[in-house]
This record gives C-alpha cells, structure tokens and sequence, in this order.
C-alpha cells in the first residue's frame, strides 16, 4: 500500500491560492446567473440582489445604511438604485413619522411578483451542491463560515448576521449554544443570516 507523505508547507500555499481561485470562478458563474436572471426580467443585478434581500427579510427594517453594508455599496449607489426601483414601483418606502426624512424599505406587490420569479437564479448552483455527499457538504459549509467570519473579523467585510458574531452565541461544554432560542446547536445548524441577530463587535471565542 502506497503511503503519502505529509505535503510540504509550500504545497498549502499552493492550495490556498487554488481554493481562492475556485471561489473566484464561483462568483463569477453566480454573477453571470444573476446578470442572466436580471436581463430576463428587464432590470440590473443588483436592483434584482435588492428585491430578493426584501423578498428573504419581510419582517426587517430595511434601510439604506442596512442595504449598503450588506452588499458592499456606497449609500449613494443603493440610494440611486432605490429611487429607480421606486420609480418602477417594486418598492415602496415606509415613513416612521410624518414628519421624518426617515425611511424603511419595502416591497410592493410586483416587486414581490419579480423577486419571487428571480430567487431561483442560483438553482443551478444548489442542485450542483445537492450532488455532494453530506460529509463533504458539511465540511464545505464549515469552512466557508470560518472563511466568512475570519473576512468580517479582518474588517474585509462589513456586519454578517452569523451565530459567531452574535451576542446570544456562546461556546458551552465545547459546543456551539444560542442563549436566545436557549439551545445547543451542530455546525450545520449555525446561521448566516439570522434575523434575531444581535450584533457584538468584540468576539472572545472561535
Ligand atoms: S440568535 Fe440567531 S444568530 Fe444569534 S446565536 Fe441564536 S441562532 Fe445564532
């Protein structure tokens, strides 16, 4: 029986840069999906990125600023992209008061209509996942968590709604546990996009 031996340290290099290549490649296909979608449906990526973030999160105050840091975008550009979405009536803003110049965003009913015909723009991509075996799976899930949670901690990315970064995380026993739904959680069971969120800056533990 062949045995290999341990790759050399260069040989990690090698296969960090090939990792980031992948997920290079992989971006690339979802934003040629999405421009697909997009074009199909008469609007821009990330006019339809903005419907489906509404479409996912009814119940969130949805704000400029909000939007902005969830998709790495100048307040300025989501603004703009919000007056034309508006002009097209697939949004609609919420005053609180009046008298406010403040403003949530919401999706009107055609806006639902098209957010809904467009969240399967990645379909190819889930069905692609859905063809991994599940340790695999798990381990592709865990590592692209770490990856995303060690890009938020190195300020490469802006506020994520994930368990790590969340005030109601603790690591208890070893495990993963959320002190809100006041239960221990396995990995895959770790959330990205958790709406009760509640964010902490300062994180003690991996
Ligand atoms: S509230 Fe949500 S994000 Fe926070 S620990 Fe619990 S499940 Fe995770």
């Amino acid at each position: 029986m062949i045995k290999s031996s341990p790759p050399a340290p260069q040989a990690y290099v090698v296969l960090d840069r090939k990792i980031a290549d992948a997920l290079e490649k992989l971006s690339q296909v979802l934003r040629t999906l999405a421009w697909k979608q997009a074009t199909e449906q008469s609007i821009n990526p990330i006019q339809l990125q903005i419907l489906i973030f509404l479409l996912r999160h009814p119940g969130q105050q949805v704000s400029i600023s909000l939007l902005a840091d969830e998709f790495n975008i100048s307040k300025a550009s989501i603004s703009d992209t919000i007056k034309l979405l508006e002009s097209k009536r697939f949004i609609k803003k919420e005053y609180a008061l009046a008298s406010t110049r403040k403003f949530t965003i919401q999706l009107s009913i055609e806006g639902k209509e098209l957010a809904s015909a467009g969240v399967v723009f990645d379909a190819a991509i889930v069905s692609s996942i859905g063809e991994i075996d599940t340790a695999n799976k798990e381990n592709l899930f865990c590592s692209l968590s770490q990856l995303l949670l060690h890009l938020y901690r190195i300020d490469v990315i802006s506020q994520q709604r994930m368990c790590q970064t969340c005030k109601y995380y603790e690591v208890k026993n070893t495990l993963h546990y959320c002190n809100l739904l006041q239960q221990y959680m396995g990995t895959t069971a770790l959330q990205l996009d958790c709406p009760d969120h509640l964010t902490e800056r300062s994180i003690p533990h991996e």
